[in-house]
């Protein structure tokens, strides 16, 4: 309270002590109208609860951007922590698959994290905040992935408060990771984030050597992660693609999107049986190489009996814990010579190919748009998290006036 009113007072003051002079040169003005005095922050105060507070928009520093909120998507991990606050984040300002246009920069911020020009009016994404760790640089060649950053939408809350980009507002500060992109339209900027979880997982797929143009590939799960990665399979190249769940609307997308057959599991009664049917799909072949995109442990376990001997897996769908899985070594792993990567999150490089894999996908007809299902305003941001706890729909995102 004491803290809130004396950050009032300075701003103000600052205000006051800025009337008649001339704009800094460290802060141009944006060219879409003047920067109000305060900025919506979605802000979590309690579990299933966002409270939309009102936060004066701080002077930014040196190094330092600020961005107006176009857009946000919502995250499983949003979901996750709006839910069970497994983070123990609470009060948090949520928001990290965000997109908006820089309306003030620092005099010292002239590129972005790939080295292209940055300026007001530019449209942005952020990846991640660096800490001291040197083992993560835009180009470093190794497989460093975002374990040791922070991460916009995920911060402890302070007094800048505009942490998320479930806002009005956000402030970027030195050190984080920030890309122009500036020649991508909204929707496919919002997808940004998700897509790079895509292309990593991809990246780690084919560091087994086994997928090729002509590989078999079935996709486990067709919540957004699945579709992406049939998207990003086909933007490769690959095209015998067999995407497996439980719900026809999603299996109808994978087709769209680019499987060419599809297994309903609801449909089956067991792993043995289940497996028969993907096999039937291939025309009595097993996988060459599985992508396993759901969070279920017991979909890890029967994944193994989709792939061949000496095929390949890829497990992406475990985010965060989810349990044990039972599988028997012997018959899924040892007898069969599987190849098995893990991947997790993104590295810095892989959110710099993700723009390009989006003007392929654009332009071999893709429908990524149709991912985003359900478009919500930031006033409306409780529905918008309830609507993803619901698994209505695909990709839900907060789209701001
Ligand atoms: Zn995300």
């Amino acid at each position: 309270m004491n803290l809130e009113s004396a950050r009032i007072e300075e701003i103000v003051k600052q205000v006051i002590a800025n009337m008649g002079n001339a704009p800094a040169p460290a802060a141009k003005a944006s060219a879409g109208g003047a920067i109000p005095k305060t900025s919506r922050v979605a802000m979590l105060t309690k579990l299933e609860n966002f409270d939309v507070k009102e936060y004066p928009i701080p002077e930014i520093g040196d190094d330092d951007i600020l961005v107006k909120v176009e857009g946000c998507g919502v995250c499983g991990t949003d979901a996750h922590e709006f839910k069970r606050d497994p983070f123990g984040l609470i009060p948090v300002a949520l928001g990290h698959e965000g997109t908006g246009e820089i309306v003030k920069i620092g005099k010292n911020v002239t590129k972005d994290s790939a080295g292209k020009p940055l300026a007001v009016g530019d449209k942005v994404v952020t990846c991640m905040i660096f800490k001291d760790n040197p083992d993560i640089t835009m180009f470093d060649l190794n497989k460093q992935n975002v374990g040791g950053a922070d991460v916009y939408g995920l911060l402890p809350d302070d007094d800048i408060h505009l942490n998320g980009w479930f806002a009005d507002y956000i402030v970027v500060r030195k050190g984080s990771s920030v890309f122009n992109v500036s020649d991508l339209d909204l929707d496919s900027r919002i997808l940004i984030e998700p897509c790079a979880v895509l292309i990593h997982a991809v990246e780690r797929a084919k560091t087994t050597g086994i997928l090729r143009f002509n590989s078999r590939v079935v996709v486990q799960g067709c919540g957004p992660i699945g579709l992406i990665c049939i998207a990003v399979l086909r933007t490769m190249g690959i095209e015998n693609i067999v995407a497996v769940d439980g719900n026809e609307q999603r299996l109808a997308f994978a087709k769209e999107m680019g499987a060419n057959a599809s297994v309903n599991f609801k449909n089956i009664q067991g792993v043995e049986a289940l497996a028969e049917a993907v096999k039937g799909a291939f025309g009595g072949y097993l996988a060459d190489f599985a992508f396993q995109c759901t969070g279920s442990p017991v979909a890890h376990a029967n994944i193994y009996k989709f792939i061949r001997n000496g095929g390949g897996l890829c497990e992406l769908g475990f985010f965060i814990n989810g349990g044990d899985a039972t599988i028997n070594p012997h018959f899924d792993i040892c007898s069969k010579e599987i190849t098995t990567v893990g991947s997790w999150v993104y590295t810095l490089r892989d959110y710099a190919t993700t723009f390009d894999f989006l003007k392929r996908a654009k332009a071999i007809g893709l429908p990524m748009e149709k991912l985003i299902t359900h478009k919500f305003e930031l006033a409306d941001i409780n529905k918008a998290l309830q609507t993803n706890l619901s698994m209505e729909g695909l990709k839900i995102a907060i789209v701001n006036k």
